[in-house]
């Protein structure tokens, strides 16, 4: 076997968009198939952390065991006549994934635009079926292709095996934790008639830039700047994104809050309502709030952001106090939509 010798006590404060400054006991970056295969034969007693990333990662203690991250590279089309006008292509899924994103958009390929600058790698995409600006990775998931954990067998994955829904897929319920998805494969259109500009701020950047027919890359480089002006730059400011789902509720409940504050925002998801969590956690007095080094971001309130030597507990003590608060006063239980380890 080819394994290499695991890193030990290695610091993974490089490797989670936190910033927490957490250990793996035993740490090792597979960027071949076989290797992971070996790798997971060979530490098949020990438990198991995949990592990505890490920016949808909370860590609040040292990670036990072995830490595998996921360094699978290659992107590829696959077939030009996929589907009428579209093109099948495959992404490993160590590829970085706006990194993709770009790459797609230089060949001229939409689908995926919305989703530019979105942190983290092609494999944990489809696990939380990543969403940004009125569209979702299930949009142009094709199929993806991934090797068990306990057996090292290789299985392919349908749309339908995936059981996606909002922010989230099968690999964060009953297949949470069984497999290592290796690569994703998407269908990507050659035109531009199946763009989504609905979403109220792309519209908006685009009429700023006078554009009246967008193309894919248009719509990328609106996502981009309407994300570099409201959200914290990892490398500048530790964060994984959004901290919690936005919550569905029950109409009951929308209708006696609404009778409350009219001025609450809301989206119908089909029998149920979708209320931005931004919103509650900057009525409930947070936004921009700093408890030592851990805080809730100034211009986004859904993003809880670690100043500089918070540690994991403490984002999680932030995160807490926030659900308490929103449920004393909304009734709403707010669920984080960030993995928190252990
Ligand atoms: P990690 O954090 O490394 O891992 C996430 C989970 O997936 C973990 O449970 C891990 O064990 C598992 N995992 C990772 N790789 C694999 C694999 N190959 N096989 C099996 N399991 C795996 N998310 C959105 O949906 N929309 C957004 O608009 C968005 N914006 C963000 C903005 C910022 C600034 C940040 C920091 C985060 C944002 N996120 C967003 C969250 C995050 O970027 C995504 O969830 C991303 O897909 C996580 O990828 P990762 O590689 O960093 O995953
Ligand atoms: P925003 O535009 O201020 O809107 C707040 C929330 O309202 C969004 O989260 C969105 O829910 C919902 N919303 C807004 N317009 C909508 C519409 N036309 N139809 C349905 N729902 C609508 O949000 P933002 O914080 O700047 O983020 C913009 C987009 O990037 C959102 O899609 C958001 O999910 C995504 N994002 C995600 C993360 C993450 O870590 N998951 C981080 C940053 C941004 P949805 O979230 O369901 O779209």
């Amino acid at each position: 076997m080819n394994v290499p010798e695991p890193k030990k006590n290695f610091s993974l404060k490089a490797y989670n968009t936190f910033g927490i400054d957490q250990s793996a006991e035993k740490f090792i970056s597979v960027n071949n198939i076989d290797r992971l295969r070996e790798t997971l034969a060979k530490y098949a007693a020990e438990s198991l952390f995949v990592l990505g990333g890490g920016s949808n990662l909370l860590l609040t203690q040292d990670v036990a065991g072995l830490t595998l991250h996921i360094g699978l590279k290659g992107k590829e089309i696959i077939d030009t006549d996929y589907a009428e006008d579209c093109v099948l292509v495959k992404a490993m899924a160590g590829e970085v994934w706006h990194d993709f994103v770009l790459w797609t958009l230089e060949k001229g390929l939409g689908g995926l635009e919305n989703l530019s600058l979105i942190p983290g790698s092609v494999g944990a995409a489809p696990i939380q079926n990543i969403g940004a600006y009125g569209v979702e990775l299930k949009d142009s998931f094709v199929r993806c292709e991934a090797v068990e954990i306990k057996t090292g067998k290789a299985r392919a994955f349908s749309k339908a095996d995936c059981e996606f829904d909002y922010r989230h897929s099968v690999f964060k319920t009953t297949l949470k934790n069984e497999y290592i998805l290796t690569a994703v494969y998407f269908s990507l259109t050659k035109q531009n008639h199946l763009l989504k500009t609905g979403y109220g701020t792309i519209r908006d950047e685009l009429v700023q830039r006078g554009i009246e027919n967008p193309t894919p890359s248009d719509i990328s480089k609106a996502v981009i700047s309407i994300r570099q002006q409201k959200l914290p730059d990892p490398k500048e400011i530790g964060n994984s994104g959004s901290f919690f789902k936005n919550p569905l509720i029950e109409k009951t409940l929308f209708l006696s809050l609404q009778d409350k504050y009219p001025e609450m925002p809301f989206y119908e998801a089909g029998d149920l309502m979708k209320i931005p969590a931004a919103w509650l956690i900057e009525q409930a007095g947070f936004k921009g709030k700093r408890f030592g080094d851990a805080g809730v971001h100034t211009k986004q309130a859904l993003v809880l952001v670690n100043y500089g030597n918070a540690k994991g507990q403490d984002i999680l003590a932030l995160s807490s106090k926030i659900q308490l608060t929103i449920f004393d006063k909304f009734g709403i239980r707010l669920t984080p939509e960030v993995n928190i380890y252990p």
